[in-house]
């Protein structure tokens, strides 16, 4: 079954190692959950690579940000006979017609923008199709769940619910929808989370998050976020980390995922908005390994779990990658 996957942070991996001296780390083959050689056995179509940014270790975020596409080209440009940069849905279609898989940049921190609609842009015109507006610090779009109204870090199970997007996150949001870029609420506070719905027009996505009511940690969606979201034609992507996956996390050293709760949160979800909200957003390279899907590799046992769950064959296809690739057609141009 291909597989489309909404958010990694392996980029980030690569250039942490790349900077430590620890020599080179390739995108080819590594060490880490995701490479290309991995990725090819688990059939892959597609993969997100976020240029994550955090906002308190670098003191340059938009240097930082530029030094990880830049990375991300050069890996690109190596790897041509097995994974090529798309920006339209017809470059995705091509690529698999040429027998190479997909891979689409985004951004994981609106902060690296510095609040400028030209930025933006030129981040667009840089090959950008997906921004995840926060992480877990406030930024001048606007604020995650992980701080509270007054910014102090938060109770992992208490949301923000009164600080959301800024004047300035609402104006970017907007030029991202003009654009075609994905506007991504993952990490976003619930507040923002309303602002992005009464502002914008267009699906978005909750690129690495899971559903609430199944285990209570902020980073996760409400039901009513889920309906929402779905009913707007968005895409959650489920997170196989296991704070966001096992319900007693907050009582846990390490709390750690099993397959069978990823498989919940798919039936769940499904049930309050319906299987085409429904993605892949493994979060590779920015979580602990999770027990069973340990890597891209393993991605078919996902598969399999669900036709045990008595998913149908339109249902896996749609959880797996057509959910994202009608995200990608609604919100992209071309
Ligand atoms: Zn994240």
């Amino acid at each position: 079954m291909k597989a489309a996957d909404l958010h990694c942070d392996t980029i980030s991996e690569l250039l942490y190692s790349k900077k430590s001296g620890k020599g080179e780390c390739s995108l080819r083959q590594n060490d880490l959950h995701i490479d290309l050689k991995k990725m090819r056995r688990g059939d892959y179509l597609l993969q997100n690579f976020a240029m994550f940014v955090n906002l308190k270790k670098q003191k340059k975020p938009l240097a930082w940000c530029l030094e990880l596409v830049d990375l991300y080209y050069e890996e690109m440009e190596k790897n041509r006979d097995l994974i090529r940069p798309a920006f339209t849905y017809a470059d995705i279609i091509r690529n698999q017609r040429e027998g190479v898989m997909s891979a689409v940049l985004t951004i994981e921190e609106g902060g690296v923008l510095l609040g400028s609609p030209a930025i933006l842009r030129i981040m667009y015109r840089l090959g950008v199709r997906m921004i995840t507006l926060t992480w877990n610090y406030c930024n001048e779009l606007g604020w995650p769940n992980a701080l509270t109204p007054e910014g102090a870090i938060a109770d992992l199970r208490i949301p923000n619910t009164a600080s959301g997007l800024s004047e300035c996150g609402i104006e970017m949001i907007q030029e991202m929808e003009r654009l075609g870029i994905v506007v991504d609420v993952s990490h976003l506070s619930d507040a923002g989370f309303y602002d992005v719905l009464e502002h914008t027009t267009k699906p978005f996505a909750a690129s690495h998050s899971n559903a609430r009511a199944l285990c209570p940690h902020i980073r996760n969606l409400t039901d009513d976020m889920i309906r929402k979201l779905a009913q707007r034609g968005g895409v959650i992507g489920m997170n196989y980390c296991g704070e966001f996956l096992d319900p007693e996390f907050y009582q846990k050293e390490e709390p750690k995922g099993t397959l069978s709760q990823i498989v919940d949160q798919i039936l769940y979800i499904g049930k309050i908005g319906g299987y085409g909200c429904i993605g892949l957003g493994s979060d590779f390279d920015g979580i602990e390994t999770h027990p069973d899907l340990k890597d891209a590799s393993f991605l078919p046992i996902l598969e399999d779990a669900l036709w045990k769950a008595g998913l149908g064959q339109a249902e896996i296809e749609g959880i797996f990658y057509k959910n994202v690739l009608n995200l990608y057609q609604e919100v992209w141009k071309g």
